[in-house]
């Protein structure tokens, strides 16, 4: 077995560098400012990836290949460890060419000459877009409801949690709806099930369009729909509410040649203060939906007063 030398290792890199499938970029220091850095070199893999050859890439910053969403937490991170002359390593978003974006993991290496100055950067980096998109898929399907894209019911007490205990700290008004559509059975018996599916998701985007950015709303079971409505007084709530309730009552769903209609009813509570919490504001709008429902449907209820809770969530 022999061990090469340092000419021959010198002699394979060029080999090496060109026949990986990681994307190589080797970069010229400005010795200015390291940030500023121009790229004196790109490997193959780097030009089958984002398109862009050899002489297109050289002499320009690596900046050219960040887009519209790339992620500017990396880019700062890359930025300052740079200009520290230090190793850094991150996940970047990125866009070839024709404008597709891909996840790119980088590490980024000063390398420095014989007088330890630092002459060059090596990123060295790998399309990881596959597993960032499944990421991604997991992250949603774990978040959200599939048919109308709304939270799920999972998702949506966590945020109640999180907005009681912001309420609570900040002493920020917080109200709660809990929505059931109307004899929804009738809709899947009179018109089919698709077109009760159809229903559901026409319902969902007029509930998101009548409420704020700020606002979470959420499929909590099959017809069952909750808002949870943020620095929002009971008396607010009640108003958004009604409104939602006269928006869905006015709204014609239109399926395969059927035209038909959907009310709602709507149960409304709001933070009672410390000592309230998560199953208890649940409850609260629960009680409420239930009267009315039992007073005619298409309304709202309120339910404001603190109950005793027993039990802890
Ligand atoms: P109420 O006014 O008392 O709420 O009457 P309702 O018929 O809406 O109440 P119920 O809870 O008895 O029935 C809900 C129906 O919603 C039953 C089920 O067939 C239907 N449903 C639940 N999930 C879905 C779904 O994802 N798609 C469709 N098309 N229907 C669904
Ligand atoms: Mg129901
Ligand atoms: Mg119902």
């Amino acid at each position: 077995m022999s061990v090469l030398s340092h000419n021959d290792v010198t002699h394979l890199f060029g080999a090496i560098l060109e026949n990986t499938n990681d994307l190589v970029i080797i970069l010229q220091a400005d010795d200015a400012d390291p940030a500023e850095s121009t790229i004196a070199y790109v490997n193959p893999a780097f030009t089958r990836l984002t398109g862009y050859s050899l002489a297109e890439a050289v002499g320009r910053s690596p900046r050219f290949l960040l887009g519209p969403n790339s992620n500017t937490d990396a880019r700062s991170t890359i930025r300052e460890a740079v200009r520290r002359h230090e190793a850094v390593r991150a996940e970047i978003l990125s866009y070839t060419k024709s404008g597709q974006p891909c996840w790119l993991d980088a590490n980024i290496v000063p390398l420095r000459d014989g007088s330890g100055r630092v002459s060059h950067f090596v990123a060295i980096e790998r399309d990881i877009t596959a597993a960032k998109t499944l990421e991604e898929k997991l992250t949603r399907m774990a978040t959200r409801d599939e048919l109308t894209g709304l939270y799920n019911r999972r998702h949506f007490k966590d945020v109640v949690e999180r907005e009681i205990d912001r309420a609570e700290r900040y002493g920020h008004s917080l109200a709660l709806l809990s929505l059931d559509i109307d004899h929804f059975k009738r809709v899947n018996d009179d018109h089919g099930h698709e077109s009760g599916d159809r229903a559901l998701v026409e319902f969902s985007h007029a509930c998101a369009a009548a409420l704020r950015a700020t606002d979470t709303l959420a499929r909590v079971g099959g017809e069952e729909f909750a808002a949870l409505l943020p620095e929002t007084p009971i008396d607010g709530a009640v108003w958004l509410a009604e409104r939602l309730r006269a928006t869905i009552a006015e709204m014609t769903i239109e399926h395969r040649q059927r035209r038909f209609a959907v009310t709602v009813s709507i149960g409304v509570t709001a933070y009672a203060g410390s000592g309230d919490n998560l199953s208890g504001m649940l409850r609260r709008a629960d009680q409420a939906l239930y009267r009315a429902k039992a007073e005619g449907r298409n309304r709202l209820n309120v339910e404001a007063i603190l109950q005793p809770v027993h039990e802890s969530v």
